[in-house]
Protein backbone atom coordinates (compact mmCIF):
# COMPACT_ATOMS: atom_id res chain seq x y z
CA UNK A 1 0.00 0.00 0.00
CA UNK A 2 1.01 3.29 -0.82
CA UNK A 3 1.99 6.02 2.01
CA UNK A 4 -0.18 8.69 2.90
CA UNK A 5 -0.52 11.01 5.99
CA UNK A 6 -0.86 14.44 7.54
CA UNK A 7 1.51 15.38 10.33
CA UNK A 8 2.18 18.11 12.45
CA UNK A 9 4.63 17.93 15.35
CA UNK A 10 3.90 19.24 19.09
CA UNK A 11 5.53 23.02 19.00
CA UNK A 12 6.04 21.80 23.00
CA UNK A 13 9.92 22.35 24.29
CA UNK A 14 10.69 19.04 26.16
CA UNK A 15 13.62 18.49 28.55
CA UNK A 16 13.96 15.11 30.16
CA UNK A 17 17.07 13.96 32.45
CA UNK A 18 17.75 13.16 36.28
CA UNK A 19 18.14 16.22 38.01
CA UNK A 20 15.95 18.48 35.26
CA UNK A 21 13.63 19.78 37.33
CA UNK A 22 16.69 21.59 38.79
CA UNK A 23 16.16 23.70 35.46
CA UNK A 24 13.12 25.16 36.41
CA UNK A 25 14.26 28.58 36.88
CA UNK A 26 16.14 28.44 33.54
CA UNK A 27 12.85 28.27 31.85
CA UNK A 28 10.90 30.85 33.55
CA UNK A 29 13.73 33.37 32.68
CA UNK A 30 14.25 32.20 29.38
CA UNK A 31 10.80 32.31 28.96
CA UNK A 32 11.03 35.86 29.94
CA UNK A 33 8.00 34.97 32.96
CA UNK A 34 8.24 36.99 36.20
CA UNK A 35 6.02 35.71 38.97
CA UNK A 36 5.83 31.70 39.12
CA UNK A 37 2.95 30.21 40.62
CA UNK A 38 3.49 26.41 41.65
CA UNK A 39 0.36 24.13 42.00
CA UNK A 40 0.16 20.72 43.27
CA UNK A 41 -2.38 18.10 45.21
CA UNK A 42 -2.18 18.24 48.99
CA UNK A 43 -0.72 14.99 49.22
CA UNK A 44 2.32 16.71 47.33
CA UNK A 45 2.55 20.32 48.59
CA UNK A 46 5.76 19.66 50.79
CA UNK A 47 7.27 18.43 47.06
CA UNK A 48 5.78 21.53 45.37
CA UNK A 49 7.54 23.74 48.35
CA UNK A 50 10.18 22.39 47.76
CA UNK A 51 10.31 23.01 44.01
CA UNK A 52 9.43 26.57 44.83
CA UNK A 53 12.55 26.84 47.47
CA UNK A 54 14.57 25.22 44.64
CA UNK A 55 13.19 27.66 41.73
CA UNK A 56 14.02 30.97 43.77
CA UNK A 57 12.79 34.26 43.85
CA UNK A 58 10.17 34.06 40.80
CA UNK A 59 7.72 32.08 42.80
CA UNK A 60 5.38 34.12 43.90
CA UNK A 61 2.93 31.15 45.95
CA UNK A 62 2.43 27.97 45.88
CA UNK A 63 -1.40 26.73 45.54
CA UNK A 64 -1.85 22.99 46.35
CA UNK A 65 -5.23 22.30 46.04
CA UNK A 66 -5.39 20.15 42.69
CA UNK A 67 -7.88 17.29 43.00
CA UNK A 68 -9.13 14.73 40.10
CA UNK A 69 -11.27 15.23 37.11
CA UNK A 70 -10.32 19.32 37.69
CA UNK A 71 -13.55 20.45 39.23
CA UNK A 72 -14.48 24.04 38.06
CA UNK A 73 -15.14 25.02 41.47
CA UNK A 74 -11.14 24.47 42.21
CA UNK A 75 -9.88 26.02 39.42
CA UNK A 76 -12.55 29.35 40.30
CA UNK A 77 -10.37 29.40 43.69
CA UNK A 78 -6.97 29.23 42.02
CA UNK A 79 -8.14 31.77 39.56
CA UNK A 80 -8.77 34.10 42.79
CA UNK A 81 -4.96 32.86 44.03
CA UNK A 82 -3.75 34.15 40.25
CA UNK A 83 -5.14 37.50 40.77
CA UNK A 84 -3.57 38.32 44.18
CA UNK A 85 -0.74 36.52 43.91
CA UNK A 86 -0.13 38.58 39.61
CA UNK A 87 1.46 35.55 38.39
CA UNK A 88 2.57 35.01 34.80
CA UNK A 89 3.62 31.38 34.63
CA UNK A 90 2.54 28.38 35.74
CA UNK A 91 4.64 25.69 37.10
CA UNK A 92 2.91 21.80 37.53
CA UNK A 93 4.39 19.81 39.70
CA UNK A 94 2.53 16.52 39.93
CA UNK A 95 0.73 13.94 37.71
CA UNK A 96 -2.83 14.47 35.48
CA UNK A 97 -4.90 15.75 38.20
CA UNK A 98 -2.25 18.99 38.87
CA UNK A 99 -1.39 18.99 35.07
CA UNK A 100 -5.35 19.52 34.65
CA UNK A 101 -5.50 22.45 36.76
CA UNK A 102 -2.72 24.31 35.49
CA UNK A 103 -4.42 23.45 32.05
CA UNK A 104 -7.39 25.14 33.01
CA UNK A 105 -5.94 28.06 34.57
CA UNK A 106 -4.24 28.50 30.57
CA UNK A 107 -7.31 27.66 29.22
CA UNK A 108 -8.97 30.75 31.03
CA UNK A 109 -6.07 33.02 30.80
CA UNK A 110 -3.13 31.97 28.68
CA UNK A 111 -0.26 31.94 30.61
CA UNK A 112 2.95 30.18 30.34
CA UNK A 113 2.63 26.18 31.38
CA UNK A 114 5.98 24.50 32.98
CA UNK A 115 4.63 20.78 33.91
CA UNK A 116 6.97 18.63 35.82
CA UNK A 117 5.53 15.06 35.64
CA UNK A 118 5.17 12.65 38.42
CA UNK A 119 3.29 9.94 37.33
CA UNK A 120 3.34 8.15 33.71
CA UNK A 121 -0.51 9.27 32.51
CA UNK A 122 0.85 11.78 29.62
CA UNK A 123 -1.47 14.68 29.97
CA UNK A 124 1.54 17.20 29.93
CA UNK A 125 1.30 16.50 26.18
CA UNK A 126 -1.33 16.81 25.29
CA UNK A 127 -3.95 19.91 23.91
CA UNK A 128 -7.07 18.58 25.83
CA UNK A 129 -8.37 19.14 29.20
CA UNK A 130 -11.47 17.40 30.89
CA UNK A 131 -13.05 19.30 33.96
CA UNK A 132 -15.62 18.68 35.91
CA UNK A 133 -18.76 20.52 36.86
CA UNK A 134 -21.83 19.25 38.85
CA UNK A 135 -21.09 16.03 38.48
CA UNK A 136 -20.35 16.31 34.77
CA UNK A 137 -17.18 15.82 32.36
CA UNK A 138 -16.33 17.25 29.79
CA UNK A 139 -13.41 17.69 27.63
CA UNK A 140 -12.09 20.70 25.53
CA UNK A 141 -9.47 20.92 23.27
CA UNK A 142 -7.62 24.09 22.98
CA UNK A 143 -3.71 25.15 21.53
CA UNK A 144 -3.63 27.36 24.86
CA UNK A 145 -4.11 23.72 26.88
CA UNK A 146 -1.03 22.68 25.35
CA UNK A 147 1.67 23.06 28.23
CA UNK A 148 4.67 24.74 26.25
CA UNK A 149 7.88 23.67 28.41
CA UNK A 150 7.63 19.73 30.31
CA UNK A 151 10.46 18.86 32.36
CA UNK A 152 10.75 15.22 33.10
CA UNK A 153 13.16 14.72 35.98
CA UNK A 154 13.10 10.42 36.45
CA UNK A 155 14.46 11.07 39.98
CA UNK A 156 11.16 12.64 40.85
CA UNK A 157 9.44 9.73 40.09
CA UNK A 158 10.97 7.10 42.52
CA UNK A 159 8.64 7.37 45.05
CA UNK A 160 6.22 6.76 42.90
CA UNK A 161 4.56 3.82 44.75
CA UNK A 162 5.29 0.57 42.65
CA UNK A 163 0.94 -0.39 42.43
CA UNK A 164 0.57 3.37 41.37
CA UNK A 165 3.44 3.27 39.14
CA UNK A 166 1.92 -0.40 37.38
CA UNK A 167 -1.65 1.20 36.90
CA UNK A 168 -0.17 4.39 35.88
CA UNK A 169 1.99 2.62 33.22
CA UNK A 170 -0.42 0.86 31.52
CA UNK A 171 -2.50 3.79 31.23
CA UNK A 172 0.47 5.76 29.52
CA UNK A 173 0.23 2.02 27.08
CA UNK A 174 -3.45 2.17 26.63
CA UNK A 175 -2.87 5.75 24.23
CA UNK A 176 -0.23 3.91 22.46
CA UNK A 177 -2.51 0.91 21.67
CA UNK A 178 -5.21 3.15 20.41
CA UNK A 179 -2.72 5.33 18.46
CA UNK A 180 -1.89 2.41 16.60
CA UNK A 181 -5.00 1.76 15.06
CA UNK A 182 -6.36 5.87 15.10
CA UNK A 183 -7.51 6.59 11.40
CA UNK A 184 -5.70 9.39 11.76
CA UNK A 185 -2.05 8.00 13.00
CA UNK A 186 1.08 9.07 11.27
CA UNK A 187 4.71 7.36 10.87
CA UNK A 188 5.78 9.59 13.56
CA UNK A 189 2.76 8.84 15.94
CA UNK A 190 3.31 5.11 15.59
CA UNK A 191 7.32 4.63 16.02
CA UNK A 192 6.11 6.48 19.06
CA UNK A 193 3.48 4.24 20.31
CA UNK A 194 5.46 1.52 19.66
CA UNK A 195 9.05 2.38 21.03
CA UNK A 196 6.48 3.75 24.19
CA UNK A 197 5.19 -0.05 24.78
CA UNK A 198 8.95 -1.42 24.12
CA UNK A 199 9.73 1.16 27.54
CA UNK A 200 7.08 0.08 29.64
CA UNK A 201 7.53 -3.66 28.66
CA UNK A 202 11.37 -3.25 29.83
CA UNK A 203 11.04 -0.96 32.29
CA UNK A 204 7.40 -1.98 34.98
CA UNK A 205 8.78 -5.74 35.53
CA UNK A 206 11.97 -3.81 36.83
CA UNK A 207 10.24 -1.54 38.64
CA UNK A 208 8.08 -4.10 40.81
CA UNK A 209 11.48 -5.54 41.15
CA UNK A 210 13.83 -2.62 42.30
CA UNK A 211 11.63 0.61 42.54
CA UNK A 212 14.41 3.07 43.06
CA UNK A 213 16.06 1.42 39.82
CA UNK A 214 17.84 4.79 37.68
CA UNK A 215 17.33 2.79 34.46
CA UNK A 216 13.98 1.55 35.23
CA UNK A 217 12.77 4.77 36.06
CA UNK A 218 14.26 6.55 33.43
CA UNK A 219 12.64 4.51 30.53
CA UNK A 220 9.28 4.78 32.28
CA UNK A 221 9.06 8.37 31.85
CA UNK A 222 10.66 8.10 28.53
CA UNK A 223 7.71 5.98 27.81
CA UNK A 224 5.23 7.98 29.28
CA UNK A 225 6.79 10.93 26.94
CA UNK A 226 6.15 9.10 24.28
CA UNK A 227 2.66 7.42 24.76
CA UNK A 228 1.60 10.78 26.03
CA UNK A 229 2.68 12.36 22.67
CA UNK A 230 0.84 9.26 20.74
CA UNK A 231 -2.38 10.26 22.92
CA UNK A 232 -1.75 14.25 21.81
CA UNK A 233 -1.52 13.86 18.43
CA UNK A 234 -4.22 11.45 17.20
CA UNK A 235 -8.17 10.25 17.59
CA UNK A 236 -8.96 7.49 20.67
CA UNK A 237 -11.55 5.00 20.58
CA UNK A 238 -13.30 2.44 22.16
CA UNK A 239 -10.65 2.06 25.25
CA UNK A 240 -10.53 5.71 26.24
CA UNK A 241 -14.68 5.58 25.80
CA UNK A 242 -15.53 3.20 28.19
CA UNK A 243 -12.63 4.29 30.58
CA UNK A 244 -14.22 7.95 30.31
CA UNK A 245 -17.55 6.41 30.75
CA UNK A 246 -16.67 4.59 33.86
CA UNK A 247 -14.71 7.25 35.58
CA UNK A 248 -17.22 10.05 34.79
CA UNK A 249 -20.45 8.37 35.47
CA UNK A 250 -19.11 5.18 38.21
CA UNK A 251 -16.48 7.11 39.81
CA UNK A 252 -13.64 4.62 39.23
CA UNK A 253 -10.59 5.21 39.61
CA UNK A 254 -8.92 6.76 36.41
CA UNK A 255 -5.33 4.51 36.05
CA UNK A 256 -6.89 1.44 37.51
CA UNK A 257 -9.77 1.31 35.09
CA UNK A 258 -7.57 1.60 32.62
CA UNK A 259 -5.36 -0.83 33.49
CA UNK A 260 -8.40 -3.14 33.78
CA UNK A 261 -9.70 -2.43 30.32
CA UNK A 262 -6.75 -2.30 28.16
CA UNK A 263 -6.47 -5.98 27.58
CA UNK A 264 -9.83 -6.75 26.73
CA UNK A 265 -10.20 -3.28 24.45
CA UNK A 266 -7.41 -4.09 22.99
CA UNK A 267 -8.50 -8.05 22.55
CA UNK A 268 -11.94 -6.33 21.34
CA UNK A 269 -10.35 -4.32 18.72
CA UNK A 270 -7.36 -7.52 17.59
CA UNK A 271 -8.93 -9.10 14.58
CA UNK A 272 -10.39 -5.98 12.96
CA UNK A 273 -6.43 -4.20 13.47
CA UNK A 274 -4.77 -7.60 13.66
CA UNK A 275 -1.73 -5.47 11.29
CA UNK A 276 -1.68 -2.29 13.19
CA UNK A 277 -1.56 -4.28 16.59
CA UNK A 278 0.86 -6.70 15.71
CA UNK A 279 3.49 -4.75 17.22
CA UNK A 280 1.46 -5.71 20.83
CA UNK A 281 2.00 -9.21 20.08
CA UNK A 282 4.95 -9.54 19.30
CA UNK A 283 6.34 -7.23 22.12
CA UNK A 284 3.73 -8.82 24.62
CA UNK A 285 4.17 -12.00 23.39
CA UNK A 286 1.11 -13.96 22.44
CA UNK A 287 -2.66 -12.70 21.36
CA UNK A 288 -3.11 -9.11 21.48
CA UNK A 289 -5.28 -9.30 24.53
CA UNK A 290 -3.85 -12.28 26.06
CA UNK A 291 -0.15 -10.65 25.87
CA UNK A 292 -1.57 -7.53 27.42
CA UNK A 293 -3.73 -9.35 30.39
CA UNK A 294 -0.82 -12.09 31.48
CA UNK A 295 1.95 -8.75 31.22
CA UNK A 296 -0.60 -6.84 33.78
CA UNK A 297 -0.81 -9.95 35.33
CA UNK A 298 2.83 -10.25 36.10
CA UNK A 299 3.45 -6.91 37.09
CA UNK A 300 0.63 -7.18 39.62
CA UNK A 301 -2.06 -4.90 37.95
CA UNK A 302 -5.88 -5.06 38.99
CA UNK A 303 -7.58 -7.32 36.62
CA UNK A 304 -11.29 -7.31 37.55
CA UNK A 305 -13.85 -4.22 37.36
CA UNK A 306 -15.65 -6.06 40.48
CA UNK A 307 -12.48 -4.91 42.42
CA UNK A 308 -14.11 -1.21 42.13
CA UNK A 309 -17.11 -1.74 43.60
CA UNK A 310 -19.06 -1.82 40.72
CA UNK A 311 -21.78 -4.29 40.14
CA UNK A 312 -23.33 -6.13 37.37
CA UNK A 313 -26.65 -3.39 36.76
CA UNK A 314 -23.63 -0.85 37.05
CA UNK A 315 -22.58 -2.93 33.71
CA UNK A 316 -25.65 -2.42 32.01
CA UNK A 317 -25.60 1.15 32.68
CA UNK A 318 -22.33 1.52 31.11
CA UNK A 319 -22.63 -0.35 27.87
CA UNK A 320 -25.65 1.92 27.63
CA UNK A 321 -23.98 4.94 28.08
CA UNK A 322 -20.34 3.70 26.16
CA UNK A 323 -23.11 3.30 23.06
CA UNK A 324 -24.95 6.66 23.55
CA UNK A 325 -22.96 8.71 21.41
CA UNK A 326 -21.72 6.38 18.19
CA UNK A 327 -17.86 6.81 17.37
CA UNK A 328 -15.16 5.23 15.11
CA UNK A 329 -13.64 2.09 16.47
CA UNK A 330 -11.95 -0.51 13.96
CA UNK A 331 -14.37 -3.40 14.70
CA UNK A 332 -17.79 -1.82 15.30
CA UNK A 333 -19.35 -2.03 18.49
CA UNK A 334 -22.85 -2.27 19.59
CA UNK A 335 -24.40 -2.75 23.08
CA UNK A 336 -24.00 -6.45 23.48
CA UNK A 337 -20.47 -6.68 22.58
CA UNK A 338 -19.97 -3.97 24.99
CA UNK A 339 -21.71 -5.66 27.82
CA UNK A 340 -20.05 -8.85 27.16
CA UNK A 341 -16.77 -7.20 27.01
CA UNK A 342 -17.36 -5.51 30.26
CA UNK A 343 -18.85 -8.40 32.16
CA UNK A 344 -15.13 -9.93 30.76
CA UNK A 345 -13.37 -7.09 32.57
CA UNK A 346 -15.43 -7.57 35.71
CA UNK A 347 -15.14 -11.20 36.50
CA UNK A 348 -11.11 -10.30 35.64
CA UNK A 349 -10.91 -13.02 32.82
CA UNK A 350 -8.40 -13.87 30.69
CA UNK A 351 -9.30 -12.23 27.04
CA UNK A 352 -8.42 -14.77 24.09
P1 LIG B 1 -3.11 12.07 39.94
O1 LIG B 1 -2.45 13.23 39.33
O2 LIG B 1 -4.50 12.27 40.48
O3 LIG B 1 -2.19 11.47 41.08
C1 LIG B 1 -2.72 10.53 42.01
C2 LIG B 1 -2.12 10.80 43.40
O4 LIG B 1 -0.75 10.45 43.38
C3 LIG B 1 -2.20 12.27 43.80
O5 LIG B 1 -2.48 12.36 45.17
C4 LIG B 1 -0.78 12.76 43.52
O6 LIG B 1 -0.43 13.86 44.31
C5 LIG B 1 0.04 11.53 43.85
N1 LIG B 1 1.32 11.47 43.16
C6 LIG B 1 1.62 11.90 41.92
N2 LIG B 1 2.90 11.67 41.64
C7 LIG B 1 3.45 11.09 42.73
C8 LIG B 1 4.77 10.62 43.04
N3 LIG B 1 5.77 10.65 42.17
N4 LIG B 1 4.98 10.10 44.28
C9 LIG B 1 3.96 10.00 45.16
N5 LIG B 1 2.70 10.42 44.91
C10 LIG B 1 2.44 10.96 43.71
O7 LIG B 1 -3.19 10.81 38.94
P2 LIG B 1 -2.87 10.64 37.38
O8 LIG B 1 -3.26 9.25 37.06
O9 LIG B 1 -1.50 11.11 37.05
O10 LIG B 1 -3.87 11.66 36.68
C11 LIG B 1 -5.24 11.39 36.58
C12 LIG B 1 -5.98 12.60 36.06
O11 LIG B 1 -5.36 13.08 34.87
C13 LIG B 1 -7.43 12.29 35.68
O12 LIG B 1 -8.25 13.38 36.08
C14 LIG B 1 -7.39 12.17 34.17
O13 LIG B 1 -8.62 12.45 33.57
C15 LIG B 1 -6.32 13.18 33.83
N6 LIG B 1 -5.65 12.90 32.54
C16 LIG B 1 -5.83 13.81 31.55
C17 LIG B 1 -5.20 13.62 30.33
C18 LIG B 1 -5.39 14.65 29.24
O14 LIG B 1 -4.76 14.56 28.21
N7 LIG B 1 -6.23 15.64 29.44
C19 LIG B 1 -4.38 12.51 30.11
C20 LIG B 1 -4.21 11.60 31.16
C21 LIG B 1 -4.85 11.81 32.38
Amino acid sequence: MSIAFSYAGSPARIVFGDGASKTVSEWIAKSGAKRALVLSTPHQKADAEALAKEIGEPVCGVFAGAVMHTPVDVTEIAMKVLAETKADCLVALGGGSTTGLGKALAYRTDLLQIVVPTTYAGSEVTPILGQTEGGRKTTVKDVKILPEIVIYDPLLTHGLPVQMSVTSGLNAMAHAVEGLYARDRNPISTLMAIEGLRAFARSLPKIVQAPDSAEARSDALYGAWLCGTVLGAVGMALHHKICHTLGGSFDTPHAETHAVMLPHTAGFNAKAASSELAPVAEIFGGSVGGGLWDFAKAVGAPLSLRDFGLTEADLDRASAIAVENPYWNPQPIDRQAIRQLLQNAWEGRRPT
